[in-house]
């Protein structure tokens, strides 16, 4: 069997069920190109996705400068192990330290639940001379899935089952700078927050929220950790969602668009903290590789080159204007969240039979916490695309309203 796109998408639905492990609600289309923000299935219907790659597809499916940078590596050097130096990714972790305001170095891996995992022993490395390795995390994060990150997410329906889960967690509600305080003690080395929870139902963190959470890090002598697995690369209009505040954090994580939509994890941090990764403390065989780093490299150029930062903020701007106006004649969103390009729209009923509907006039979007609609487009969407799909979107809305 070669080329798989010779399957319908119901040969290979059925393939599923009977081989692969079924931990996902999947729907029930089988994709086989995507362009942009356009993705076609085996049929060849074609769908628009307010939601490419779950935050991944930040410049949309198969970019051009991607695509190229991969083909051209793959067919170079595919792998070598961190025993040797490669020049892609040197210049990838000189551009995201460049862009960090703080000098920061970099570490890579291949996730973002790595990602937090690395920063999560960075963190406990640099608390161990003073006995400090606890770490502070919020209601409503998500971290990742693997134990470490999985016990930093503060969520419980994401622990049920796999209990105990690790020692050194202390969680606080999420926007309480007094919970947050309470929540620290003598062994705290760290706080880990993501600076706009997306997972969470895209929770844009009160006034003074992480000032305040910078404050109690300087105070009490605690790494400020953030994930920006999902924020970071331009999502909210800057490389990193921190700089939209007047704060640095020690550490920050990245994955998802990192790479254009190729696996690739990492962190980058102050030299001072980032020092105490020693040889010995950590290490991820495929980080870093070739072809990951030539294709973030080719990620940050386009977002560079076609001034897609200010793109982020513009569109940003179109969807508030869009569902802003929705909102008068549709009582059911209880609210609008946006930074950039990401967004949450609230609904005072589940977003489920919203996302099918939606399906079914071929757009693709996200829902969240039961309630939320969370679109994150890619940067470089144009203006009728984003109309066309708002014009979908309220649509099934309005319609939901009335029926
Ligand atoms: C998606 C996500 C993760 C986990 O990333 P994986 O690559 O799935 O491990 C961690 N943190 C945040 C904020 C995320 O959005």
């Amino acid at each position: 069997m070669m080329a798989t796109e010779t399957l319908s998408s119901e040969q290979v639905i059925a393939l599923a069920k009977q081989y692969l492990i079924g931990n996902y609600t999947r729907y029930p289309v089988c994709l086989v190109r995507g362009s942009g923000s356009w993705v076609w299935d085996a049929e060849g219907n074609r769908y628009l996705d307010f939601f490419p790659g779950w935050g991944c597809g930040l410049i949309g499916h198969c970019p051009p400068r991607v695509v190229q940078a991969v083909q051209e590596q793959v067919a170079t050097l595919i792998h070598v192990p961190n025993t040797w130096y490669t020049e892609p990714q040197v210049l990838l972790a000189k551009e995201l330290g460049e862009r960090t305001g703080f000098g920061g170095m970099a570490f890579f891996c291949n996730s973002g639940t790595e990602a937090n995992e690395a920063a999560i022993k960075l963190a406990r490395l640099n608390g161990k001379p003073k006995g400090k390795y606890k770490v502070v995390t919020l209601t409503g994060s998500f971290h990742g899935r693997t134990m470490g990150a999985l016990t930093a997410t503060a969520q419980p329906k994401y622990h049920a089952g796999v209990e105990p889960m690790l020692p050194g967690f202390n969680y606080a509600t999420y926007g309480d700078l007094d919970a947050v305080a309470k929540a620290i003690d003598g062994e705290t080395c760290a706080i880990l927050l993501e600076p706009i929870q997306g997972e969470g139902g895209v929770n844009i963190p009160p006034p003074g929220f992480l000032e305040g959470i910078r404050e109690l890090c300087d105070k009490h002598g605690l790494l400020m950790i953030l994930d920006e697995v999902q924020t970071g690369m331009g999502r909210t209009g800057q490389w990193y969602a921190y700089q939209n505040w007047a704060i640095q954090p020690d550490i920050v994580t990245l994955a998802k668009a990192l790479a254009g939509g190729v696996a690739m994890g990492g962190l980058v941090a102050k030299p001072e903290v980032a020092e105490k990764l020693k040889p010995g403390t950590h290490a991820a065989t495929f980080g870093g590789n070739p072809i990951a780093a030539r294709a973030a490299l080719a990620t940050i150029e386009t977002i560079e080159q076609d001034g897609l930062l200010e793109r982020a903020r513009h569109i940003g701007a179109i969807f508030q204007h869009r569902f802003t106006a929705l909102q008068q004649h549709c009582p059911i969103i209880s609210a609008v969240r946006i930074c950039g390009a990401m967004i949450g729209v609230e609904l005072k009923i589940d977003g489920t039979p919203v996302v099918q509907e939606c399906l079914r006039k071929g757009l693709l979007i996200n829902c969240t916490q039961q309630t939320v609609l969370r679109l994150l487009p890619a940067l470089n969407i144009i203006d009728e695309e984003i109309d066309e799909g708002c014009n979908i979107l309220a649509d099934v809305l309005q319609n939901l309203r009335s029926s």
